[in-house]
């Protein structure tokens, strides 16, 4: 019988408990999770004796981002998340005597959750890169040859990842207008990207590759991931090397890290893929996740229009192909690494995942619900992303990522 209140429909339900950093006034960040609308202060409840049979020193929970807290390994934060939904499913819990344990969100600030030593970005989504694809080559031949062969991704900037509620300033850059020599200025095609992206909760030697069968065992959990793009300054500069200013001045993720223990009821079968892949990207059992996301844009004092409506079981690579993908010339990677999925497109227009997409590379208007309308991204928007699994009655969710947009500064 859980003895705390949880809404019904909640993200955070007693099966999610995901962990994040968190602040309260007086600015001192520390390890919590979040039940319902309470934030559980889980270096109040370790000095509680918690999780002392797990021998952790309680200490941990005092860190500032959750890598010391993820090298524990899975064997013991998994404990840790089983033992508090016992706690909160026993009516003689201690923790009932310590109301104070329980904050509400308005009297926090959530923090980046993890310290991201790298980030990597995929494509993985076939009716992304197929959109992306058709709109600026050729629809009959929108993939690359590579493209169902590889997961193909990119390495990107780790530094300018912000958590939900950090604002944005519009970039500026080089933008090259028609046929006229570039000009310097703020970005005028400013986009989100809907993705998901999966931290890395077990480290690999470098020269050693993380095999599909191996590679479950190496992700922590997954955040909701909005891939700032300026879609002018990467059309001038990405030839022949790639996305760079273009991308690399902001991504935001929400701020509670779901685990894959939480996510796993929500596993499904992904997409058959033609042609069959090279043995180090086949695996078995699933590893696609049923997650409905959305995409929330409100305009500067008026209310949000859900722009669009899209999945993360689109994907057709998949996480442990993604991560087999990434080590497999020896490549090692680090706890707290983030690898984003690319774009989350579904195939009907409304479940496109970026604003180059739903307004078709501008010759198509977004219509929002208070009459506004948009190609791009205009200042003082707000995008919000939402995502969470829900099967016969049982929900985990991710909360949101939200970010307003500014203008750019002088
Ligand atoms: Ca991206």
């Amino acid at each position: 019988m859980v003895w705390i209140d949880i809404p019904d429909h909640s993200d955070f339900s007693i099966h999610n408990i995901p962990f994040g950093i968190f602040s309260g006034p007086d600015g001192r960040k520390r390890i919590g999770t979040r039940i319902g609308d309470h934030i559980l202060d889980l270096e109040k409840t370790a000095s509680l004796g918690l999780f002392d049979h797990l021998s952790i020193d309680p200490d941990i929970f005092k860190s500032t981002v959750l890598n010391p807290f993820i090298s524990l390994g899975k064997p013991i934060t998994n404990s840790v998340r089983t033992k508090i939904q016992e706690t909160i499913n026993d009516e003689s819990s201690i923790l009932k005597d310590y109301p104070r344990l329980f904050i509400s969100p308005g009297e926090v600030t959530m923090h980046l959750p993890v310290e991201i030593k790298d980030y990597t970005d995929f494509y993985s989504s076939e009716n992304h890169a197929y959109n992306v694809g058709a709109m600026f080559r050729d629809p009959d031949n929108a993939l690359l040859p590579n493209w169902k062969y590889l997961p193909v991704g990119y390495h990107g900037r780790a530094s300018s990842i912000i958590p939900s509620g950090i604002n944005l300033h519009r970039p500026k850059g080089q933008i090259k207008p028609g046929d006229g020599a570039p000009v310097y200025g703020p970005s005028r095609r400013l986009d989100f990207e809907l993705e998901m992206a999966f931290i890395i909760g077990k480290k690999s030697e470098l020269g050693t590759s993380i095999s599909t069968s191996e590679a479950e065992d190496h992700i922590f959990g997954m955040v909701l991931f909005n891939d700032w793009s300026a879609r002018d300054i990467q059309k001038w500069e990405y030839v022949p090397l790639g996305p760079f200013l273009g991308k690399s001045f902001a991504s935001s993720v929400s701020p509670w890290i779901v685990t894959m223990e939480a996510l796993a009821f929500a596993k499904v079968e992904g997409p058959k893929q033609d042609p069959e892949v090279l043995p180090y990207l086949q695996y078995s059992g699933n590893h696609h996740y049923d997650i409905s996301l959305q995409v929330g844009l409100t305009p500067r004092g008026s209310r949000e229009t859900i722009i669009s409506h899209s999945n993360y079981k689109y994907m057709y690579w998949n996480t442990v192909q993604q991560l087999a993908h990434h080590t497999v010339n020896g490549c090692n990677v680090n706890i707290g690494d983030m690898m984003a999925s690319g774009t989350i497109s579904g195939t009907e227009k409304g479940s496109y995942g970026s604003m180059l997409e739903l307004s078709w590379g501008g010759k198509k208007t977004v219509h929002l619900k208070d009459g506004q309308e948009r190609k791009f991204l205009e200042d003082y928007d707000t995008i919000t992303m939402y995502g969470h699994a829900e099967r016969e009655g049982k929900r985990v969710g991710f909360g949101a990522v939200r970010t307003q947009i500014l203008p750019a500064t002088e």
